[in-house]
Order: C-alpha cells, then sequence, then structure tokens
C-alpha cells in the first residue's frame, strides 16, 4: 500500500507541466528600447520575463494568442496623483490605458508619512506598481502652515529631517508644486536646501514649476538650478505653455534643458497628451489672497475692497497670458454644487448671474471660491507646443491623474486615455512620433530616470510588466464632456506575471508592489 502509494506519487511528479506560467506567443514585440518591433514570443515565470524568441503556447499554464497585436513593457505613468490608490486599489483607469506602474506625491503633495502610506499600500494590494515622491507643499505646511515668507533656519532643519525621513521610508524623490499653497511662498534657496536631502539619498527633484507660461523660461532656470546646485536629477513636470500670449515659447523651454544636459544635470520632462489643463479653482486667484486658509479666504473675498482689489489682479493676470476672460475654464467638480459639473466660466456665470460677461465670470469664481473652490480644466494650450514637446525624446507621457472612480465628477479625460490617445491620435493617424518612440516614452525613459532597475523593458530577467494592445485600433474614448470611459485596443495588461486586464475586462487581479528606486544602479 505504501510502495504503491510512492509510486502514484513519483508518476505524478514526472508528468511534465508547463514550463511556463504564461506564454505570449504571435506577436509584434515593441521592448520598449526604441528598436524596431519584432515577432517574438514571451514567456513568463515566477513574475519575471524567462525567455523571449521562439516558444510552443503549449509551454505555458497560461498562453495568449498575441497575432496582430503589439507586445510592449507596461506603462509606467511617472507624474500622477494617485496617492489614494490603496482605497481604489484596482486603478481601473490606470491599467485599463495599460499603466503598469505610478509615482504619486507629485506637484508638492504627498502622504506625510511614506513610510506609513506605503505599508497601507502593501496591505491592501492593488492592481498597479507603486512609487511615490515626498511633496514640498506637505512638508512645508506640516511646519509652517500656509505663512507667506521664508522659513527660519529650525524649520527649514525641520522640514529637511521630515525629507530625509521620506526617502528613507522609499520615497523615489523631492517633488515641489510652486504654483500652489505654500510651496509658492518658498524661494529657490529653501528648494535647494531640501532637494539637496533627495538628491543625497539618490532621489529625483520633480517639479511643477512656478510659471508653465508667461514666466516660462524663468520656471526652468529655477528648476535646472536646483537640480545643478544639489546633483539631483531632475524632472520637470507636465510641461507645458499655459498662456496663448506665450504660444511657441516650448523651443525656449526645451533648449534650456538641452544647454544645462549638455553641462552634465540629469533632466527630463513629462507632458500629457491635450491642450487642457487640470488644476484648481484657487489657481486663478492672486496667491496672497489665499494666504492662511479658507476663513482668511472667505473675509477677503467678502471685503469689497480687497475683493475689488483681487477681481482687478486676476484681470491682470488673464491679460497678461492673453486670455480675454474665464471661458476657457470648464468646472470638473464643485463640491458645494455639483449641477456646475461640466459647465465652463462663461456657462457658470449664465446660470448664477443671469449674464455671461467677463465680469460676471469672475464674481461667480469668487462665489464658488467661497463655497470651498473647485476642481477644474483649462483649456490654454497650442497643439503646436504639444507636438513640439513630444518629439523631444526626452521627455515622457504621464497622465497627471488620480485613481479614478467610474462616473464621478468630470474629471479631465486624460486619466482614461492618456496613452492610448498618444498611441491612436498621435502616433498612428497624425505621425507625430513613431510607435517605438511612443513606448520607449512610456517605458524605458522613465525606467531609467527613476531607477526602476528591473522594468522599462522586455528583457530575460526583469519583471513581467506587459501589455498588449491592437495598433491598428487603440484609442481614447473619453472626452472633455464624457471622460468616464476605458481606453480601446488594449485586451492584455499584465503587472508581475499575473494577467489584470484579460479580453479587455479587468480580471480583479492585484498583483502590484511597491517600488523603490535602485540607489545608484541607474540601469
Ligand atoms: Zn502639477
Amino acid at each position: 500500500m505504501c510502495r504503491l502509494a510512492i509510486l502514484v506519487v513519483a508518476l505524478i511528479t514526472l508528468q511534465p507541466g508547463p514550463r511556463y506560467d504564461l506564454v505570449i506567443t504571435g506577436g509584434s514585440l515593441v521592448d520598449g528600447s526604441g528598436s524596431p518591433a519584432r515577432r517574438a514570443d514571451v514567456a513568463v515565470k515566477g513574475g519575471k520575463v524567462v525567455a523571449i524568441g521562439t516558444i510552443a503556447g503549449s509551454e505555458g499554464t497560461i498562453s495568449i494568442d498575441a497575432k496582430g497585436l503589439t507586445v510592449a513593457p507596461g506603462f509606467i505613468d511617472v507624474h500622477t496623483h494617485g496617492d489614494n490608490l490603496a482605497d481604489r486599489p484596482l486603478a481601473a483607469n490606470f491599467v485599463r490605458m495599460g499603466v503598469t506602474s505610478i509615482i504619486a506625491g507629485n506637484c508638492g503633495g504627498s502622504a506625510p508619512d511614506i513610510g506609513a502610506a506605503l505599508a497601507r499600500i502593501a496591505d491592501a494590494h492593488a492592481s498597479v506598481n507603486f512609487a511615490t515622491f515626498i511633496g514640498h507643499n506637505t512638508v512645508r505646511s506640516a511646519v509652517m502652515g500656509s505663512e507667506n515668507r521664508d522659513a527660519t533656519l529650525p524649520e527649514l532643519d525641520r522640514m529637511k529631517a521630515l525629507v530625509w525621513k521620506g526617502m528613507a521610508d522609499g520615497a523615489v524623490g523631492f517633488s515641489s508644486g510652486l504654483q500652489y499653497i505654500p510651496g509658492t511662498y518658498a524661494k529657490a534657496p529653501e528648494l535647494i536646501e531640501l532637494a539637496r536631502i533627495a538628491a543625497n539619498a539618490g532621489g529625483v527633484y520633480a517639479s511643477h514649476m512656478r510659471n508653465e507660461g508667461t514666466a516660462l523660461e524663468d520656471a526652468v532656470a529655477e528648476t535646472l538650478r536646483v537640480g545643478e546646485a544639489t546633483g539631483a536629477r531632475v524632472q520637470i513636470s507636465h510641461l507645458k505653455v499655459d498662456s496663448p500670449s506665450r504660444w511657441g515659447a516650448s523651443e525656449k523651454a526645451l533648449l534650456l534643458m538641452d544647454a544645462a544636459r549638455s553641462r552634465g544635470l540629469v533632466v527630463e520632462a513629462d507632458q500629457y497628451a491635450y491642450t487642457a489643463a487640470s488644476s484648481n479653482l484657487g489657481i486663478r486667484f492672486p496667491s496672497w489672497a489665499l494666504e492662511g486658509g479658507q476663513q482668511n479666504i472667505v473675509e477677503r473675498l467678502n471685503d469689497p475692497v480687497t475683493w475689488a482689489r483681487i477681481k482687478n489682479e486676476m484681470r491682470g493676470l488673464l491679460a497678461e497670458r492673453g486670455l480675454e476672460d474665464l471661458s476657457f475654464a470648464v468646472v470638473a467638480s464643485h463640491r458645494a454644487d455639483p449641477t456646475l459639473n461640466g459647465l465652463s466660466m462663461k456657462q457658470v456665470a449664465l446660470k448664477l448671474k443671469g449674464s455671461g460677461s467677463p465680469d460676471t465670470q469672475l464674481e461667480a469664481a469668487r462665489e464658488m471660491m467661497l463655497h470651498g473652490g473647485a476642481s477644474m480644466v483649462y483649456h490654454f494650450m497650442s497643439d503646436k507646443d504639444v507636438e513640439r514637446i513630444m518629439k523631444n525624446p526626452h521627455v515622457a507621457f504621464a497622465s497627471d491623474a488620480d485613481v479614478l472612480v467610474e462616473g464621478q465628477g468630470v474629471p479631465h479625460p486624460r486619466g482614461y486615455g492618456n496613452n492610448a490617445r498618444v498611441l491612436g491620435d498621435y502616433v498612428r493617424t497624425r505621425h507625430v512620433i513613431p510607435l517605438e518612440e511612443a513606448v520607449r516614452k512610456m517605458t524605458s525613459l522613465p525606467a531609467t530616470q527613476f531607477r526602476f532597475a528591473d522594468r522599462g523593458l522586455l528583457r530575460e530577467g526583469f519583471a513581467a510588466d506587459i501589455v498588449l494592445f491592437d495598433a491598428a485600433r487603440v484609442a481614447e474614448q473619453g472626452t472633455f464632456e464624457k471622460p468616464h470611459a476605458y481606453a480601446a485596443g488594449i485586451p492584455y495588461v499584465i503587472v508581475n506575471g499575473v494577467v489584470v486586464v484579460s479580453k479587455g475586462e479587468h480580471t480583479g487581479a492585484k498583483p502590484g508592489v511597491v517600488l523603490k528606486s535602485v540607489n545608484g544602479a541607474g540601469k
């Protein structure tokens, strides 16, 4: 009896099982390096790519027929606000557009305790890999509230300690958001002191710059200065020209970056492929009017003399940018009155005040600020700048989105469609850049900048983050009016060897891990 059992066990052991966990056959491999597409099969085992070449589908426990599809490394979205991933771990808007790794904590706003945030995400398990910055606005407000002044030396020391702890806990760098409160009150020396802490720990300095239009070149120069003073690798966030009066200035911004690179600085940028931005309503107000929190804001807006001064400055800011009124601004989400969501400020003014004149638009903006502000979509860029920035080989693609909930608000459509829009609109229809270059900008370019040593390429030994898309059909489905629509033409997404999107549907799998930079390796 006992011998028989041993024999049975031996027979089962001898039974040849599939060699691999997953095999992808018959696809067109675009490996992320920028090399031309080639026909190759991919085998995955233990979460890693273990073979590339000619592999039979029968050798995989799971086999995916990729005939007619492009097989690429999973997309890395370096500029997101996916800090809410632990609460929405399926991250459907990201994975359904091929994104397998996101970096959060951008624009100066991060979790205050990076260690706790990363632990929470590891506990929750998520469908995408996650990394984060430690944010300047976060540490400044923890130490100084929203004070509009320079930091004292003890305050600076406390901020440095917070940045140090964030890096020690696993942040991939230090981010700033210099158009936001309270980051906008900090000058370059403070940024240099803090970015140096991150640089010494191998981190990137990423900046939502002080200005993205009227003083774009000054803002780029300030950002480069922080990099050169600290040795940090620099990431210019969502590079754009946001003022019609400055359209074309992207050329100068890119030349400044090229010049810094020739001096030895590692500087890259990212962009989303749209002529509209997304931000809060407060960014349209002079920064002094926002000091000290909502109570102070309400007092200023309710004081007729102060409001007249604010309104005058807002008019001036618009005129400088070559804008006549706020009709370029569309409400994404106004909690106090969701019926305004989706309306332009001209329509809001008509609805609330019975007139769409430039003056009533400003009055409507005041009213919305009194009721807690709003998140907005701003249409103020030119496609020529978007294309010029896209053609620069040092610019990655990033959505600037958070983890979205289907149907909630009217967010910028980039959160569902950025990568698909690049591949469909800019690559296939308009031939702005080749497919292999677009994939490189979504994969190995950001992986190298952030030192994710085993991601961003389809190579043996690399993590099996893989996206399969139909290059002839991949497309954004959302619009500014109806953004809640998943991208088309992306049937399979694999994260760490586990299928997260199958036949175009989320499988519910949550194989994502927390990513940290590999210090000094920089593969
Ligand atoms: Zn930003």
